[in-house]
């Protein structure tokens, strides 16, 4: 990994608590926090703690990290409420799609209806 990525990367400095975040939920892996520009009244980021730049960055061998983010969006989910009213999740990965902040992310989106298919 480029260790000068890891040193400017504003999601690893919220990881190790040098940015403040609200976070909803954190383990030894993983981290939830609220966006700060939330999109919906629920918009919760779920990231892994190790710098992962997008989703085309991965391999078989971040196969445990990637069912963690994705178990701990079910328990985000079960903790802000919108586990029975519905919520949904996404990974912005490239320019195509928008992704701002190069590191791994997952959004978790509820408490709204939300329209399909996204702009
Ligand atoms: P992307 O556009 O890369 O899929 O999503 C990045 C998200 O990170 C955006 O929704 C943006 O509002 C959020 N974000 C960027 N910087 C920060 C920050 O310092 N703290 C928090 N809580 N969210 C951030
Ligand atoms: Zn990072």
């Amino acid at each position: 990994m480029d260790e000068q990525a890891v040193d400017t990367c504003i999601f690893c400095k919220l990881a190790k608590g040098l940015v403040r975040a609200d976070i909803v939920y954190q383990d030894d892996k993983v981290v939830a926090f609220k966006d700060i520009h939330p999109q919906a009244p629920v918009h919760v980021l779920i990231i892994p703690r190790e710098h992962i730049t997008a989703l085309w960055e991965v391999d078989p061998t971040h196969v445990p990290i990637l069912g963690r983010l994705l178990t701990t969006a079910s328990e985000v989910a079960a903790r802000t409420g919108v586990q029975e009213s519905g919520y949904r999740v996404v990974i912005n990965t490239g320019p195509d799609a928008g992704q701002s902040v190069d590191h791994l992310h997952l959004h978790l989106l509820g408490g709204r209806e939300l329209k399909w298919p996204p702009g």
